[in-house]
Formats: C-alpha cells, structure tokens, sequence
C-alpha cells in the first residue's frame, strides 16, 4: 500500500524537492494534500501532475484564484488560511511534509503529532521555537518525528536501533560557509553577495546568511536536542568544508559512525518518506575518490560568535529560543537591507538575549509572544543605531 502523504509548502525549495522524490518512488507513495501560499501558478501545475484531493492556500484570494486555474481540470478541495492549513494537516494520511516557512510552521506540526502523524520536519522554527512543546507531543501522542534535514537525517541513521546507553556524543558538521578563510578582521565589511555565496549547498537567502554566521548549526543543536533527547553538552560541531559527512557518533567504547552522501536534500527527504526502505531512486551518489580527501576543523569561536550565543539561549531555555529566532529573523532582513553589518547580527543578537526574560515555554501563543517581544526589542535596537 503507498503512504499517503501532506505536503506543507509544496512551492518552496524543499516541497518541490519532496513531490520530486514522491515522482521517483512513486510505487510507494501518493501525495494527498497540499499547501502553499501565493504560489497559485505553481500550485495548480502540482494539482494538475500529483492530483491531491486537498490544496491550501494562503489567503480567500489565492484560493478564488487557483479555483479559476484549475476550473474543469481538477476536482478537489480548496481552504485557506491559517484554518485551511490545519485543515489539510488533519487530512487522512501516514506522513505530513511540513516545510512551510517561520513560524507558520509551529501550530501545523503540533496538529500532525497530536493526530499520530508521521512529521516529516523541515520547518526549523517548529523545533527552535517550540522544541519542548513538539517533543512532549511526540511524547504523550502516537506521532512520530522524522527529520528533514541532512545532519539530522544522518545521526537519524546512525543512531536508529543503537543502544543509548552506549553513545557519548554525537557531532554535527558544518560546511563553515563562506567566510570560514577570511581574515577575522574582514568579516565586518563581508558584503550581502558575499554572505549570499555558499560554498556547498543551495538554499534560501535567511537560511544562507543563516549559514554565513553559524546561528544556522546553533539552531541544528536545538533541532538536535529535541529530536533525540539529547543533552546539549553532547552535541558538537566541526567544521567539514566538503560537506560529505552530514553527521558522526561516537560511542563510549571511541568508535564512530557517520553518515555520508552527496549535497543533495532530496537524500534526506527520501529518507524520512520511506524509512526503514532504501528506495533506489536514481538521486546522485557520492563518488569519494572524486572528492579526493575530507577535511575537519574546530569551531573558532571568534568567527562565528552566533554558535555560543544559540548555545546560551538553549541553556536558558523556555522562551529563549523564540527570542533568539524571531530577533535573528528582523537581523538578517535588516542585513539584507543593508541597514547594518554583518558583524551587528551576532552583536545585536546578544544584546535582545541580555534582555529577554525568559519563562516557560508551555503553549504555542507564549512562545510566539517571546517571538514578537525579540522582533520589536530587535527592530528598537535598530532604530535607535
Ligand atoms: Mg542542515
């Protein structure tokens, strides 16, 4: 029988990628639903060609639109908002992609798990802003976490069916990005371009500059931290300029396990949809003699300050993370924007932190308030410089 499956921001870089994997595995999987924003053109093309019985849209008017697109070619569904999104997400089925944007993402994945959905997790900000409360949902519900993310989807393989109690810690890699052999001194004047130019992987322009200050694999630990139970101490990164090597675990004994393939997030997606199968898929494949050699690093703090400062806000924990993600958000705009350096995002970033007071993170609605304190402490601070 094919896994039904919900695909949450299908027009996104990650949601094409993922009809495109359920395109090549096709025996084994069936896209049900589907959700994107404004997107209408796209959307009605994906209607057309994976035929899910439900669409949602971000607003009435995508949604009157997408119907006039697809008038007499497509018998479906149609919802919209907030409500529809959810409405989508309670649609019969075994897996539910969320790889929808921010903090839309957050109520989507907590719905999936309270139904017993599989969540397939590419959102970050679900496990980032609201990783105690999705991990005690996948706790307390029949819902299972898979991520879709390649560290992540690596110590996933590596980790499944082992004995916990043997592991001493796991170790994320991180590719550096592209300021990672600059000058120290430099890195005040690193242009937008600059920042925007990564070095192994493809991706979109928050989650890029994300990248270039390291804050990225400092929200991996969180993602990490909730996704196994891990405690933070035993999360590390180095650094792999490759990018081959995704993840590595060690255990008690000094031996280690790591996961490697080619830069491709169709690797990972695949691996959360069909898993324990290893569909062959026709995807690209990691040729080690042609990459020639593999090279690790330590993390020098000074470069990348954005990784201690992630550090802090999970130890502090509650709403911490919220703050840190909704005032990182305004940051990488306002750098975008080109109204501060790129140094300022780390700077500004711990300056919100010193001033969060941080409570517990109980319900969706007090994380998203911590979300909504950072961004005006945040845009104050800018307003004010
Ligand atoms: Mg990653």
């Amino acid at each position: 029988m094919k896994r039904r499956v919900v695909v949450l921001g299908s027009t996104g870089t990650i949601g094409k990628q993922t009809l495109d994997v359920i395109d090549r595995v096709g025996d084994r999987l069936e896209t049900v639903a589907l959700a994107g924003n404004r997107n209408v053109a796209l959307l009605a093309e994906q209607a057309l060609r994976h035929a899910p019985a439900w669409i949602a849209v971000g607003d009435a008017r995508a949604a009157e639109e997408l119907a006039e697109r697809l008038r007499g070619r497509w018998s479906g569904e149609i919802v919209s908002g907030p409500q529809g999104l959810l409405e989508v997400v309670s649609v019969d089925a075994e897996i539910v992609v969320n790889a929808l944007v921010g903090a839309a993402g957050l109520r989507p994945s907590l719905t999936a798990l309270r139904l017993g959905r599989t969540l397939a997790l590419a959102n970050k900000e679900s496990l980032v802003v609201a990783g105690e409360i999705l991990a005690r949902a996948a706790t307390t519900g029949k819902g299972r976490l898979l991520p879709i993310d390649s560290e992540h989807s690596g110590l996933f393989q590596c980790l499944e069916g082992r004995d916990r109690e043997t592991l001493r810690r796991v170790i994320l890699t991180a590719s550096g990005g592209p300021f990672r052999t600059w000058p120290l001194e430099s890195l005040s004047h690193a242009k937008l371009d600059e920042a925007l130019n990564h070095p192994t992987w493809k991706m979109g322009p928050r989650i890029t500059i994300d990248s270039a200050t390291m804050l990225n694999k400092g929200f991996e630990i969180h993602e990490a931290r909730w996704l196994f139970d891990l405690p933070p101490e035993r999360i590390d990164v180095w650094i792999h300029p490759q990018s081959i090597v995704h993840a590595i675990v060690e255990f008690v004994d000094g031996s280690m396990l790591a996961q490697l393939s080619a830069t491709d997030m169709r690797l990972p997606i695949m691996a959360a949809l069909t898993y324990p199968e290893r569909p062959s898929a026709g995807l690209p494949r990691c040729d080690l003699t042609q990459a020639g050699r593999l090279d690790f690093e330590p993390v020098d703090p000074r470069r990348y300050p954005c990784l201690e400062i992630a550090r802090r806000a999970l130890e502090t924990g509650g709403t911490a993370p919220a703050a840190l993600n909704g005032a990182d958000e305004v940051l990488v705009a306002a750098f975008r924007d080109r109204r501060i350096r790129f140094n300022d995002i780390a700077s500004i970033l711990e300056r919100v932190l010193d001033e969060h007071r941080s409570g517990p993170a109980e319900t969706i609605e007090i994380v998203l308030e911590a979300d909504a304190w950072a961004r005006d402490a945040a845009t104050r601070i800018l307003d004010r410089s």
